[in-house]
């Protein structure tokens, strides 16, 4: 028998709470079933799906008037400010030098987001690349991309200039930051700075600045991935 996420006891597992023979009742585990299924749609990592109450750490943030926030309040805030950022077209730019915590926080804003019932689209450079390899994959993704409350644009600046492909990647990006009507997340290692001699162009910093936006640096870097294999931390 399956184990419901939240252990109600009464729950059969899969969201169903027997009351008598031909009456059930719905557990609250089915709208966390419901927001695990939306946030896999969007094709976000199943291995950052993870709610804030499944996160251990709680770095602090830097916000843009050098302010420090943590993990944890931050995105209490953009949670409950989702139906606002999504409304006026917020841009939340997530930066740091390395470590994952900037992808976990976007993972985890839009597992949150599912639970609202918002959709997503999460991207990496890698995606773009494949997706416009193959045409086939086009209408699909853009019929998405048009459908999505929210869309992620992970580890913006990594891309390769030598590669001949690379105007295409940024005319695209740039096209799918201009398009969206809702909120988008940009994660990168790159400063602001950086991304402008990135992007000579400029075109992607300048649809990226542009509008409301807000800039977020990750400093610490105490969060990694967690293991899957348990033994990883026992051998040196
Ligand atoms: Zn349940």
């Amino acid at each position: 028998m399956m184990k419901c996420i939240i252990e109600n006891p009464t729950c059969d597992g899969y969201g169903q709470i027997k009351i008598n023979r031909d009456t059930y009742e719905f557990c609250p585990c089915t709208d966390i079933h419901k927001a695990y299924e939306i946030y896999r749609q969007s094709g976000a990592s199943k291995h950052l799906m993870f709610f804030p109450s499944q996160l251990q750490f709680n770095p602090n943030i830097l916000t843009e008037h050098n302010g420090l926030i943590p993990f944890h309040e931050l995105i209490s805030t953009h949670n409950n400010s989702l139906a606002h950022m999504i409304k006026k077209r917020w841009h939340l730019i997530l930066i740091s030098d390395m470590g994952y915590g900037k992808t976990q926080y976007a993972c985890t804003l839009l597992l949150l987001a599912a639970y609202q019932k918002y959709k997503s689209v999460f991207l990496d450079m890698r995606f773009i690349r494949d997706w416009l390899n193959d045409k086939t994959k086009k209408a699909q993704m853009e019929k998405q991309l048009s459908e999505a409350d929210i869309i992620v644009i992970d580890d913006l600046g990594v891309e390769n200039y030598t590669d001949f492909n690379l105007n295409n990647v940024i005319n695209n990006i740039d096209a799918i930051i201009r398009d969206h009507t809702g909120l988008l997340i940009v994660t990168s290692n790159c400063k602001i700075a950086d991304m402008k001699t990135a992007y000579p162009n400029g075109r992607i910093t300048s649809a990226l600045l542009k509008g409301d936006r807000k800039i977020y640096a990750f400093l610490e870097q105490s969060i990694r991935h967690q293991p899957t294999d348990e033994k990883i931390k026992q051998i040196p």
